[in-house]
């Protein structure tokens, strides 16, 4: 029998990734089994948006971490991952919105995000495409995106580098308990490792089940646009109070439109299906707040899978019950935190203190408040009341 490695870890995303990154480095020996290809699923068709105007208070510490490591990714990846920082602004329109944003710039200001709420005139100097009628806007300094494209093959060359065994096009069937660690069930037999990180996104519900734990995940199916390119319109972040819009142009010329709007997916059968009145809201919501898009052409559009606990905050941390075994996921606006997250992780799997507390399960399955149903137009719930990002 082959010796067992250090650490396997099932699930290909952003954290999973990560988390093996790290843990290779330390020299560990590390498995990463991922059912398609690397950062394919949410980490490879997200919006990108790298924002602490999204993220939920509690993490408001976590994202400006991990701001930090995607700003630095060339450094610290070794490659690159289409990272841009630049200036983001939240809009308000209404008077209900004015109440919302000043609320949640607020909270989000005491939790440490350096945000600003600004009058017309200047978010305007901030970002001079912005069309009329905007009443108040929260501008961070801190804000930027990333390309989600490139982050799985910038995570690819990283992995093989730090010398992860990189298994792509391999799912997992199940895990077995056995003395002395795990085995990972594949086609190809079972993988024997001490250490397991669950790292499944949606998918997380039944990885969790393999292990007899009941965790439920809810599931958002998050629509999103791209234009053609198109001379630049804009050069900020953009979003509205409500989260119902992030807009960003790459320095390409095409234009991300996102925010939450929700089409209709099924985890367990796969696949993702548009719904046009939802894109069509998003679309009109975009042009109202940068009118040079309505000259726009749309190039396509697509949705994703995005998980969510049922508090909404991180499942980062030990397994209960199961000595050696880890979960890494369902962190909310999971691509800006979950570098930092997974690297949290990482540092309590090589038996260091992690620089700030993980966020462990316990809470979820002692709660009778952790039965959600799941629910594919839930869209995603905040802090303070439901918003979609
Ligand atoms: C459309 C959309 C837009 C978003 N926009 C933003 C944004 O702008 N900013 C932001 O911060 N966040 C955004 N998010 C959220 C963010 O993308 C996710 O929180 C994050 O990418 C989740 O990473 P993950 O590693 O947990 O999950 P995933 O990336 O889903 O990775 C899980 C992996 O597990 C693999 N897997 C599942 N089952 C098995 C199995 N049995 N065997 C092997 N592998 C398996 C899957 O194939 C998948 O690759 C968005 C999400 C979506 C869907």
């Amino acid at each position: 029998m082959s010796t067992p490695f250090d650490l396997a870890i099932v699930g290909g995303g952003i954290h999973g990734a990560t988390v093996a990154l790290f843990c290779a480095r330390a020299g560990m020996r590390t498995v990463l089994f991922e059912r398609g290809s690397l950062c394919r699923e949410a980490s490879g068709v997200n919006a990108g948006t790298l924002t602490m105007q999204m993220t939920r208070v509690a993490l408001i510490p976590y994202a400006l971490q991990a701001h930090a490591m995607w700003a630095s990714a060339r450094e610290w990846l070794g490659h690159d991952a289409g990272v841009v920082v630049c200036d983001g602004l939240s809009l308000a329109f209404t008077q209900r919105e004015v109440e919302l944003l000043s609320f949640r710039a607020g909270k989000r200001r005491e939790a440490g995000a350096p945000i600003d709420l600004v009058t017309a005139t200047a978010a305007r100097a901030v970002e001079p495409g912005l069309g009329e009628g905007v009443l108040l806007a929260a501008h961070c300094k801190v804000d930027g995106y990333a390309n989600a494209y490139l982050t799985g093959q910038a995570y690819h060359a990283a992995l093989i580098e730090a010398g992860v065994d990189l298994r792509e096009e391999t799912p997992v069937s199940g895990v077995e308990r056995e003395e002395g660690g795990f085995a990972v069930q594949t086609a190809a037999g079972p993988v024997r490792a001490k250490r397991l990180v669950l790292a499944g996104g949606v998918w997380l519900e039944e990885m969790m089940a393999w292990l007899g734990i009941t965790l439920p995940i809810k599931v958002l199916v998050n629509q999103l646009a791209v234009t053609e390119r198109v001379a630049p319109v804009m050069r900020t972040v953009v979003g509205i109070a409500s989260g119902l819009l992030s807009l960003k142009q790459y320095p390409h010329g095409t234009v991300v439109i996102g925010g939450g709007w929700q089409g209709r997916g099924d985890r367990q059968r796969g696949g993702v299906e548009l719904v046009p009145e939802s894109l069509i809201g998003n679309m009109r919501l975009a042009c109202h707040a940068i009118p040079a898009l309505r000259h726009a052409r749309l190039a396509r559009a697509w949705a994703g899978l995005e998980a969510e606990t049922a508090d909404a905050l991180p499942a980062a941390g030990p397994i209960p019950g199961i000595p050696d075994a880890y979960i890494c996921g369902s962190v909310h606006s999971g691509y800006t935190s979950g570098p930092y997250i997974a690297r949290l992780l990482a540092q309590r799997i090589l038996g260091q203190e992690p620089a700030d507390p993980l966020f462990p399960i316990d809470r979820l399955l002692a709660s009778p408040a952790a039965s959600p149903t799941p629910s594919a137009a839930a869209g995603r719930a905040t802090d303070e009341q439901p918003q979609h990002v």
